[in-house]
């Protein structure tokens, strides 16, 4: 089952997460496998790791809309997506074209020619009139133009440039797990007036303790983080740590857990072919006798045969006497 663990050290500034996709990764994978696009090894293993820092990143801020995470790359993967509601609820896409070698990583897949782009997007649930979701964006290189390989190292740099937080993210996926490690900095209460508050000595240990449990962090292998249980896990690393877990929250058995859900529905997709106007819409079903279109996030398929097509554009007073809409 997925679960998403947190956690912080008590007395020191420091928070941590970790997740585990398992029952919903393998759905994603196995949905994809049966529309017989499955995508290449390396592509599966960057979704999967997307959809674990997605869901820890939706756990930290408990944004009240849809985190998407999305890649944006100029080599055989156009595109990458990875979008966690604020129930945890996942999916994830991607675009490819072209040949993805076995031993791909960041680089060879998503910035061949340095123009990689990662962004993040907070997508408000109940949005006011003409309000822009927000959306911060980082390359896939380092401060010093070095390629980045990592997920991980770039989501660190968006942190670090966009919330001004030190954080350590540790991320690994396969075809049965997705899994991902979060540490984070606070921030220490009381800001300016610290050098009055606090001893120096004292903020120097907070900022070591921060540091040393990073570390701690960065010795986990992807091997442990796919195949350890979060107890194992979070014992062999903080053993000597004060640390303090809440229970965590298990998808899939409505927990309020990370859990695969797609929200792709008949409506939505009918909305979007409204917005592409009849004259587009009748020129497919004549060419084509219906419409038809696939999800890329789950795979299902909706048709829109004439009829349906001419109820699309039937205005909604005609379609529904009687109803809410004509009062
Ligand atoms: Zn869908």
């Amino acid at each position: 089952m997925s679960e998403l663990h947190k956690f912080l050290f008590e007395g020191l500034p420091v928070r941590g997460m970790l997740v585990r996709l398992t029952d919903g990764w393998r759905e994603v994978l196995a949905r994809r496998a049966a529309s017989g696009e499955a995508f290449p090894a390396p592509v599966r293993a960057l979704l999967g790791e997307m959809a674990a820092a997605g869901v820890l990143m939706q756990g930290n801020i408990q944004f009240a809309g849809a985190l998407v995470l999305q890649m944006y790359g100029d080599g055989p993967v156009k595109l990458a997506v990875a979008e966690v509601r604020s129930d945890l609820a996942f999916r994830v896409t991607a675009k490819v074209v072209g040949a993805v070698a076995d031993d791909a990583r960041l680089e060879a897949m998503l910035n061949v020619h340095g123009q990689g782009r990662c962004a993040i997007t907070l997508d408000p649930q109940d949005k006011r009139p003409g309000q822009q979701p927000y959306q911060g964006v980082v390359a896939l290189h380092g401060d010093h133009r070095e390629p980045l390989q990592q997920l991980g190292e770039v989501l660190e740099h968006y942190m670090l440039q966009s919330e001004q937080l030190d954080t350590r993210l540790i991320l690994a996926a396969d075809d049965q797990v997705a899994a991902g490690l979060l540490i984070q900095r606070l921030p220490v209460q009381g800001g300016a007036n610290l050098q009055g508050a606090r001893r120096n000595e004292d903020l120097i240990g907070l900022d070591e303790a921060y540091k040393r449990i990073a570390l701690l962090a960065g010795t986990l292998t992807r091997a442990e983080l796919l195949t350890l249980d979060a107890d194992t896990i979070l014992r062999r690393l903080f053993w000597e740590e004060p640390i303090r877990r809440f229970a965590p929250l298990r998808g899939e058995d409505g927990e309020g857990g990370p859990r695969f859900v797609c929200s792709c529905s008949r409506e939505r997709v009918g909305n979007m072919l409204k917005g592409l106007g009849r004259a587009e819409i009748d020129g497919i079903v004549t060419e084509q006798g219906r419409v038809e279109i696939g999800c890329d996030f789950c795979g299902a398929t909706y048709h829109f045969d004439p009829v349906d097509v001419g109820e699309l554009f039937t205005p909604a007073e005609r379609q529904a006497p009687g109803s809410d809409a004509k009062h």
